[in-house]
């Protein structure tokens, strides 16, 4: 079968992985010019790759397989084994009752920490063994902007080049929304759910205050259901890390990743509020978009806004910072207020989570931590692969997934469902 897979990301790893030894063709096509170039996914940047039932995607991915996924990782950094960062959380810690008792459910979790400088040779070491094969041919600098389905699969190159495949598989991340939104929008059919949005900010923070939680666990990922009835939850922690921009297409975002070797005095974490809307709210990627765009605009067009906590609670504009000394580079970001950008709601959540994780880890609502806006994840549109042929959304870009470990076990299932 002549198979194309669009986007090299964590389920195109997967996919191809399993299939190297198989006699399809296939073919892969990233937008990036290179391995590396494209900076708006954790397996370019982080690589904090974890086992847990609870967490990382909607999938039924079983713990073995999981563990597979990561061992697979594992197998191809350079440097020893030991040296990559190693947490449970809320395994065997009395921190699961501190923060149980403060309302709110504590995720467990089992992390590897592989670190933005390690992930380099992972990714390439991985990259050279499926280029070692016959059947596998990457294309680079080749983004697709459309895929049609109507008689044969066929994709459209920005360049204007068609080619036809028997089967697409689409693998193209949260950066992908674009082409993911033309198909489904003349395939409705494959849309199962389209209500959830998850908005919020990054919050930073110096490493004294969350020395001890990040010493026990690492990554730290808690939910708490608001008296607004939005439910909020920590992602991404990144001790001693380093917050950056996400550039999409039209807008910018933040995010946050720590490296193996070099480390910030910061801790980063995302707080994100999640937005379940009903009928006819049918765009949560338009929505989380509008919203990213709204802070750009306020920021003065390609810049994210900064602001203290302290300031944030009286929605007062941020004019001076602190005693905390921001990792994001200055010219990333304009002082501002978050107040103007989130709906009341978002914002009432956000603070009431703040301040109850404060009294489990005091120090967290201190006036001067910092909080960057917006940070968005884009993987609310559930798309279905039954009885679908001709084309498979995997990872991210098919709503079912959110970390590598499920995106790259996703690619696995899909490869051995048409092995
Ligand atoms: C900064 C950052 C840090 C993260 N850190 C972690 C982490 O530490 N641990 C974790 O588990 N998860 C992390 N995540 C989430 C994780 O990266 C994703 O869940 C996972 O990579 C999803 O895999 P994927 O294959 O679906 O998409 P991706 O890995 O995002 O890959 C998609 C690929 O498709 C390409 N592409 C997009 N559109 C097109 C197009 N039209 N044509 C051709 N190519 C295209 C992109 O350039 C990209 O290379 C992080 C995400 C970000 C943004």
């Amino acid at each position: 079968m002549k198979i194309a897979v669009i986007g090299f990301g964590a389920g195109a790893i997967g996919f191809i992985n399993t299939l190297k030894t198989s006699n399809h063709q296939i073919d892969v096509f990233e937008k990036a010019k290179d391995i590396h170039s494209t900076s708006v996914s954790g397996i370019r940047a982080d690589g904090k790759i974890f086992v847990s039932a609870d967490m990382g995607g909607d999938l039924d991915v079983g713990l073995d397989l999981q563990q597979e996924v990561v061992d697979y990782y594992l197998s191809n950094i350079d440097c020893p084994v030991d040296k990559i960062e190693r947490g449970n959380s809320f395994g065997d810690t009395p921190y699961y009752e501190t923060f149980y008792g403060a309302g709110f459910n504590p995720i467990q979790a089992q992390f590897w920490h592989i670190g933005t400088d390690e992930l380099k040779n992972v990714i390439t070491n991985i990259y050279n063994d499926l280029n070692s094969y016959e059947n596998i041919s990457f294309h680079f600098n080749s983004q697709v902007d459309s895929v049609n389905l109507n008689n044969n699969p066929q994709i459209c190159l920005s360049d204007g080049t068609t080619l036809n495949y028997d089967k697409i598989v689409l693998g193209v991340g949260r950066t992908g929304h674009r082409l993911v939104k033309s198909i489904i929008n003349n395939h409705p059919e494959f849309i199962m759910e389209n209500t959830k949005v998850d908005l919020g900010v990054r919050f930073e923070l110096p490493n004294h205050i969350v020395d001890d939680l990040n010493k026990e666990m690492y990554e730290f990922k808690v939910q708490l259901r608001t008296a607004s009835g939005y439910s909020v939850r920590t992602f991404c922690n990144n001790p001693s890390g380093y917050v950056v921009t996400e550039e999409y297409e039209d807008f910018i975002t933040v995010n946050g990743h720590a490296k193996l070797k070099e480390k910030s005095s910061n801790t980063n974490f995302a707080i994100l509020v999640t937005h379940s809307f009903t009928e006819p709210f049918n765009d949560p990627i338009g929505y989380g978009s509008y919203i990213a765009k709204l802070s750009n605009i306020l920021a003065g067009g390609d810049k994210v806004i900064l602001q203290t906590f302290g300031d944030f609670a009286r929605s007062k504009r941020t004019k001076h910072l602190g005693r905390v000394t921001p990792t994001l580079p200055q010219d990333k970001y304009i002082l501002g207020d978050l107040n103007l950008v989130f709906p009341g709601k978002t914002c009432q959540a956000l603070l009431e989570f703040i301040e109850t994780l404060n009294k489990v880890v005091p120090g967290i609502s201190y006036q001067d931590n910092l909080m960057y806006g917006t940070e968005c994840k884009f993987y609310s549109n559930k798309v279905t692969n039954k009885d679908n042929g001709k084309i498979l959304f995997m990872g991210d870009c098919s709503g079912w997934t959110r970390s590598i470990t499920y995106a790259t076990a996703h690619g696995v299932l899909l490869a051995k469902s048409i092995e």
